[in-house]
């Protein structure tokens, strides 16, 4: 069942429930919830299959947004089909969420982002075309994320992600994580170096990552 009765906690001032409907997809069907946050207006579009329950651990998502990935298919980066792989992994489940994150570029926005390409296209790596442009590595928060799932009911899940960082934040801001559910897709030719980073500089759990290629993406 889904509930809408959640508080704000830590950092995350609280969101708020504001459309819902249905959403056909090429993976199947989905309900589509409008969340924003009360402090920052920003958005959170956010994917729900089937019956959530507090007693049944869902499989979730948080999608970082990737315009160049999600929407171009850039081969820079693994995000466009680590979005199709969650769709299609939370269908055959046949419960689950994904909160796409509106945080372009780990947060730099779009523009920045391609500046940080230009960077790359003059052999520097993701991470340090984000310093080279004076941002962090990484500036992403999950707070309002956790917040989002607890207004759904769920205070404990089963997360596909990759990265530590991600699980520790969750589990900071109050979200009980019973599985790490690995969601690493073969990696292309031309996001091998991109993935690569992740993993040495990130510290991103990745296996499929152990050969060298020029080019790299920025999220
Ligand atoms: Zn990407």
């Amino acid at each position: 069942m889904i509930k809408s009765n959640g508080h704000a906690e830590d950092n995350c001032t609280g969101v708020e429930r504001l459309a819902e409907a249905n959403l056909p997809t090429e993976s199947g069907m989905f309900r589509i919830i409008g969340f924003k946050s009360n402090l920052t207006d920003e958005e959170f579009p956010v994917l729900v299959k089937g019956e959530l329950s507090p007693e049944e651990p869902s499989l979730v998502r948080i999608h970082s947004q990737c315009l160049t990935g999600d929407v171009f298919h850039s081969l820079k980066c693994d995000c466009g089909r680590q979005l199709d792989y969650a769709m299609k992994r939370i269908q055959e489940e046949g419960h689950g969420v994904i909160i796409y994150q509106q945080q372009e570029g780990r947060g730099i926005g779009i523009t920045n982002k391609i500046r940080a390409y230009e960077l790359q296209d003059a052999g520097q790596d993701t991470v340090e075309a984000n310093l080279s442009l004076g941002f962090e590595a990484d500036l992403r928060s999950y707070e309002c994320c956790a917040e989002i799932f607890k207004q759904l009911g769920l205070h404990r899940v089963r997360l596909m992600s990759n990265n530590p960082d991600k699980i520790a934040a969750l589990e900071k801001a109050g979200l009980e994580i019973v599985e790490r559910v690995s969601i690493e897709v073969e990696p292309t030719e031309n996001a091998l170096n991109y993935m690569k980073t992740k993993k040495e500089k990130m510290g991103h759990l990745l296996e499929k990552v152990d050969r060298k290629t020029k080019l790299a993406c920025n999220k």
